[in-house]
């Protein structure tokens, strides 16, 4: 068309155009129900409170995709430097909530349900949790998402859309079950399918040898090729106009004709390969201990690899010619190396496509990449077995050994020919089964190598990474991860919400975090206390009632809410919660009735889903619910003490059980939790920590005191000399009588225990539960203590949530763009 219908049919577009959506309660209940009847299809007359909340979400995301389009759109006129976040696992949890208080019109949807017959909280309560990541690493990705947008970086991320995400866990007689999470069997309104961005993705073939220009070049032959579709979920920032993008890839059979090394067979077989495409992007794996060697995985890792960069160099070269500016517009964020094969799939782009030359692209690759590793232990490093990656991916391992042999050039000029640690520092492990390093790779091509806490810096410095940063020290950097108090606070704990607020005279503080500290001044007013009390009262309700609804069991309001909520692993050691509840059972049996009445009430909930091959951890889980059996049925006990395991923990849960919490514990073995953002979540909810020195705690010690919380156990650097001691240390009687009680039966299943008590027994005890026993006991005791003292414990809980302002994502993200990925905000105008 001519220039001149161009303009005539934009006029004719604006005039159509009513302006913005608008947001007053009776526009609302306008939208709401015309998407009850033209989008769910049912009569406006009669509709339930799923399909209202069915139109309520659609009539919000209707408001998102306005302010998507336009921060789209401002961007590509802007044209900044991007950050592209590469994460293989996203733990988004519920969206209406949070997209409502970050566009600002909670209350307006709030009068405008009510006028409908419907209340607000019970619509939310109907959204499933988007559950697409395991623990820490993916609620990470989630809270930096929320601090992207909000503090209007230009920032993409780009992960995979599973079908299933991280399993349900179901209890059956004390023992986890899991159960498949079809999370978008009632649809998804939080998420727009773009039928039109397609890319192949091809996997397996050849590699052959062309002669272009004179000059030797390697070109895949791919054998199988698939496509990946994108689908979009809008994130809005918080106090602005801001909404970014979260691009998931989703795998469908291409429909190109096959290509000719794909032997197609006869017609059912060739429908039934095509089929075989779409398990790509099926399932989430649900361990977060490791992926080792398993081919799903890898094709699910180059999916998303190859489909995100793919449409990375699209947008770059829709407006750039010349790819040697690459780097000036481009930051890649490798999320842990799940997406390192990102690095040979620029470099296969650059050379074999774009034909930039070796040397050239090699420069360009080293520019753009960053890389956070999330892991204390070398043992958990991925590794891909060498036999697997070069069938599925023959032309990428060629480039990997390219890249190695450079690598072993220049550590030689550097090193000499120290073989030990050459071959330590290799990318490519030789051994029984001959793999690639991912980590070593990620850090010889990436400009910045980040820990996430400043004592895993420490270690990955010291240990894990010494060779390499002995040598590159400049790269190495640390970012302490952050929680985002968007959801943390305003959605999840309103009532506080609105007390901060009110004392602080503003609400700035939820984008503004820095001012949260000004609660320090009024963290011995009485007033304060008075009210901060009723707030955590109000939610240590809700929660009783969710542990009856779930549980039948009745819990005692004035009891102490003591919580260890996360993943279930022997580090973190919720073996020793359960062998000091033992204990606290056990004295409370052996005392006279009248000192009984000196116990402080407790309330211990623990919660957490277990790798379904894990079989400690699911030991871990059944020794919960043996104990809590026995504990809750005794009448000597009545409510000193009770038990409850909270089933199918995720975001959702952790967003009502961690504002009823006055005590929660962090107790991983000193040394193995590389951060942590669960303690962060109970901190900025004024919920005490008890916990070791590990991960994030040390800045959080830093920050509020150590009077402020319960410190026990060994430190970083007493833990290798005590494992040395091994059964010589001289464990507590107290300890060797509560895994006595397990061993001898005391609470049933004594065989299937044994193998858990083994694990704490003499030179077994890796995690150290004996010798930090007593220190464990002392520092519980502290806790009942300082919860007679009422108002100590305000003034401590105060403390807390004034001082979790270091730990938001917001100051996280802003680090990460000035530190790391060089990138400046870009506000798009209201
Ligand atoms: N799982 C969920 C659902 C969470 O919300 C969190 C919070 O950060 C985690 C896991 C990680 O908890 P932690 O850091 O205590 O291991």
């Amino acid at each position: 068309s001519t220039s001149g219908e161009r303009t005539a049919k934009a006029e004719r577009m604006f005039e159509l155009m009513d302006g913005f959506l608008k947001n007053d309660p009776l526009s609302l209940q306008k939208d709401i129900l015309d998407h009850v009847e033209y989008t769910v299809a049912r009569s406006r007359f009669s509709f339930d409170d799923f399909e209202a909340y069915q139109a309520l979400s659609h009539c919000i995301r209707d408001r998102l995709i306005e302010r998507w389009h336009d921060t789209q759109l401002h961007f590509k006129r802007k044209d900044p430097k991007r950050v592209y976040f590469l994460s293989l696992e996203y733990l988004m949890g519920r969206s209406l909530s949070n997209s409502i208080i970050n566009l600002g019109i909670r209350d307006q949807c709030a009068d405008a349900l009510s006028q409908l017959g419907f209340e607000f909280e019970v619509l939310a309560e109907q959204e499933g949790d988007a559950a697409l990541g395991n623990g820490g690493l993916a609620r990470l990705s989630a809270c930096q998402m929320d601090s992207l947008a909000t503090m209007d970086f230009p920032a993409w991320g780009y992960g995979l859309r599973y079908q299933y995400g991280l399993f349900r866990q179901v209890i059956l007689d004390g023992f986890q079950h899991e159960q498949p999470d079809y999370w978008l069997n009632f649809g998804n309104p939080w998420e727009i399918e773009r039928v039109h961005v397609t890319y192949p993705v091809k996997f397996y073939g050849t590699v052959e040898e062309e002669i272009l220009n004179g000059e030797k070049h390697q070109v895949w032959i791919p054998g199988e090729m698939v496509e990946a579709v994108a689908y979009d979920n809008p994130i809005p920032g918080y106090g602005t106009r801001n909404t970014i993008t979260l691009r998931l890839w989703a795998a469908k059979p291409s429909n190109q004709h096959d290509m000719e090394a794909y032997n197609t067979g006869d017609y059912i077989d060739a429908v039934v390969n095509r089929q075989r495409a779409e398990t790509i992007s099926s399932i989430l794996y649900p361990d977060d201990r490791s992926h080792q060697g398993k081919e799903l995985r890898l094709k699910q890792q180059y999916f998303f690899v190859s489909a995100s960069l793919q449409d990375i160099i699209r947008r770059f070269k829709d407006v750039h010619k010349d790819l040697n500016q690459f780097p000036d517009k481009v930051a890649l964020q490798l999320n842990d190396t799940h997406p390192a094969l990102a690095i040979p799939e620029v470099m296969r782009v650059l050379v074999d496509e774009e034909h930039l030359g070796w040397n050239k692209a090699f420069d360009i690759i080293c520019k753009i990449f960053s890389f956070t590793t999330h892991t204390v232990l070398a043992e958990a490093l991925e590794k891909i077995p060498v036999d697997l990656l070069e069938s599925l991916l023959p032309r990428h391992l060629q480039i990997i050994y390219d890249i190695n042999s450079f690598f072993m050039e220049e550590l030689k000029k550097r090193i000499g020919l120290d073989y030990n640690r050459l071959s330590r520092m290799s990318i490519v492990e030789e051994g029984a089964v001959k793999s690639i390093r991912m980590a070593n790779l990620s850090i010889f091509c990436s400009h910045t190598v980040n820990g996430v806490s400043k004592l895993h810096s420490e270690l990955l410095q010291t240990r894990v990474f010494k060779d390499f940063y002995e040598l590159w020290p400049e790269k190495f950097q640390y970012k302490t991860n952050g929680v985002t108090q968007r959801r943390w606070i305003v959605v999840s704990n309103p009532n506080l919400c609105a007390l901060i607020s009110k004392w602080l005279g503003t609400e700035s503080w939820i984008r503004d975090i820095d001012l949260l500290m000004g609660l320090r001044e009024y963290a011995t007013d009485i007033s304060l206390h008075q009210e901060w009390r009723m707030v955590r009262r109000v939610n240590k309700m809700r929660l009783a009632e969710y542990i009856e609804a779930t549980s039948g069991l009745k819990v005692s309001l004035d009891a102490m809410f003591d919580v260890q909520m996360k993943r279930i692993h022997e580090y973190k050691r919720q073996l020793l919660n359960i062998l000091g509840i033992i204990h606290r059972y056990d004295c409370i049996k052996n005392m006279a009735k009248d000192d009984r009445r000196k116990v402080v009430p407790r309330v211990c909930i623990i919660g957490g889903k277990a790798a379904p091959g894990y079989e400690m951890a699911k030991k871990i889980i059944k020794l919960c619910h043996a104990v809590a059996e026995k504990i809750n049925n005794d009448s000597d006990v009545g409510d000193l003490l009770k038990l409850v395991f909270i089933p199918d923990y995720n975001v959702s849960v952790a967003e009502l059980v961690i504002p009823g919490a006055d005590l929660s514990q962090h107790i991983s073995t000193a040394g193995h939790e590389a951060s942590g953002t669960g303690s962060m979540k109970f901190l900025m909810n004024g919920c005490l920590l008890l916990a070791t020195a590990d991960g994030s705690t040390v800045e959080i010690i830093e920050e509020i005191g150590e009077d402020n919380m319960f410190l026990f156990g060994a430190k970083v650097h007493d833990v290798p000399t005590l494992r040395e001691k091994g059964s010589t240390i001289k464990v507590p009687l107290q300890f060797a009588r509560v895994v006595r009680m397990v061993r001898d039966g005391y609470f049933g299943f004594q065989d299937y225990f044994e193998s858990l008590c083994n694990t704490v027994e003499g030179n077994n005890d890796y995690y150290l539960l004996g010798a930090d026993f007593e220190s464990y006991l002392e520092a519980q005791a502290a806790a009942d203590k300082g919860f007679i003292d009422q108002e100590k414990w305000t003034r401590m809980s105060i403390l807390s949530t004034a001082g979790s302002s270091r730990f938001s994502s917001d100051r996280t993200i802003q680090d990460y763009a000035e530190k790391t990925w060089g990138i400046e905000p870009c506000r798009c105008p209201l």
